[in-house]
């Protein structure tokens, strides 16, 4: 079994763009070792948006490295990138975006929502990808929620749809350039449960709604436990109903130099990733 380093949790929410209030779970810049290969998770709770003549959200901006998983829980998301894709993510869709040499994109609330308004809830993961996978053509895995296998837990304990990763038999439809399991899970209050995390694995559970039960305290809303990379496997205890996201992942040994949205290296890498930026080598959003 892991050990639980620790138990993180953040009330300090900031706005993405004007679309989106997060809560950060926690950053490479303090945690990248810990975690690695995942690097970033903002959590936006249920909040509410009135209907709107203009588009909330993020406008064109750049990544360079690593890749961005966006989950809607509510509410509808449009998407847009230089590399030509686009589409809408509603509740239960995943969007795997690869950004590898550089994309610039748009995140936005869609059109309906924007007319409609209504509840918006979503998480957005970034996963590193190692330093041979950084300057790849960027990619986009559009995943509908029915393509997402389900777990039932045994005597209705709760479910887990396997986004990324494999378990007995079923496979999580993300393709991914290491090794990972990311799984989105809805825990019953009293459940007792195993989740697989391999010896020498990263592994961490992100609260975000709900209570787990810790030997290190409860772990509530919006909130992260941390995991020793010893050990296999881990236990969590819900004393509440709870939505949880499981992530664990095989450790990319490199060293990690970030700035804003670019995740690379070295020092040289970021500088020359601001540089390619400038000039316009991200390509155009049409
Ligand atoms: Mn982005």
């Amino acid at each position: 079994m892991k050990n639980i380093i620790r138990i993180h949790s953040n009330n300090q929410a900031h706005w993405v763009g004007d679309g989106f209030p997060v809560r950060t779970l926690f950053s490479y810049q303090s945690m990248g070792e810990e975690l690695s290969p995942f690097l970033m998770l903002d959590y936006a709770s249920p909040a509410a948006f009135p209907p709107s003549a203009q588009a909330k959200g993020v406008g064109p901006h750049p990544h360079r490295g690593f890749e961005t998983v966006t989950i809607v829980y509510k509410g509808e998301l449009a998407h847009k990138d230089s590399a030509g894709n686009s589409g809408t993510i509603g509740p239960g869709d995943v969007q795997w975006m690869t950004a590898g040499a550089g994309i610039l994109h748009e995140e936005m609330h869609s059109a309906q929502f924007t007319q409609q308004g209504g509840m918006l809830s979503m998480a957005q993961l970034w996963v590193n990808l190692p330093a041979n996978q950084k300057m790849r053509p960027p990619g986009y895995q559009a995943i509908e929620a029915e393509r997402i296998p389900c777990i039932q837990f045994e005597n209705d304990q709760g479910t887990a749809r396997l986004i990324a990763g494999k378990h007995t038999g079923l496979s999580g439809p993300a393709k991914t350039h290491t090794a990972m399991q990311v799984w989105d899970l809805q825990i019953k209050k009293g459940a007792v449960i195993s989740l697989p995390a391999p010896n020498h694995w990263t592994a961490a559970l992100a609260i975000l709604q709900g209570q787990v039960k810790t030997d290190k305290g409860l772990a509530g809303d919006a909130s992260l436990i941390t995991y020793s990379q010893a050990g296999s496997g881990i236990e969590l205890v819900a004393s509440q109903d709870t939505h949880a996201l499981f992530l664990s992942g095989e450790p990319i040994r490199e060293p990690m130099v970030g700035y804003g949205p670019f995740v690379m290296n070295t020092k040289a890498e970021i500088a020359q990733a601001i540089d390619d930026f400038n000039s316009g080598q991200f390509g155009r959003l049409d």
